[in-house]
């Protein structure tokens, strides 16, 4: 169990106990979590001291507490996103550049359907959302990749 100390957009601060940092992140992001002080499901971590860039005085405002919860996040789900990873290297078919044409055949159900990874312009990403095809952004660097050959 973790114990974090949390707070909501009225800043209420308490506590919550979580089996694991995911399970805070999927019970905050299903709005579970809510303050027991005014019942608001804006709950965020609130940072430890060695987290918090103290470059500046100031008080940070909600908007600059909310960019540096986000960068926590980031910090904190290093061992899963490997393993996201690994399983996503694992389970989808490498198609490179043809990636923009291959997931349009999937999704005009012109060639079985699969899960495929490759690469993408930001303009074809943009243009494939607009056609309802799902894709997202892998954090995997390129070498990641190709060690999978
Ligand atoms: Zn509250």
């Amino acid at each position: 169990m973790i114990v974090f100390n949390l707070t909501c957009s009225n800043d209420h601060h308490f506590e919550g106990w979580f089996a694991s940092a995911a399970d805070f992140e999927r019970q905050q992001q299903s709005t579970l979590l809510s303050c027991p002080v005014c019942s608001s499901n804006q709950v965020n971590k609130v940072l430890h001291a060695p987290y918090v860039n103290t470059g500046s005085a100031h008080k940070p405002s909600q908007r600059e507490r909310h960019a540096q919860n986000g960068a926590e996040q980031y910090a904190n789900v290093g061992d899963e996103v490997s393993q996201l990873i690994e399983h996503l290297i694992a389970n989808t078919e490498d198609v490179g550049d043809a990636f923009p044409e291959e997931a349009r055949r999937i999704h005009y159900n012109e060639t079985p359907e699969r899960k495929i990874r490759g690469n993408a312009s930001r303009e074809e990403v943009i243009e494939m959302r607009e056609e309802g095809i799902e894709v997202i952004a892998l954090p995997i660097p390129r070498y990641r990749l190709d060690k999978s050959h």
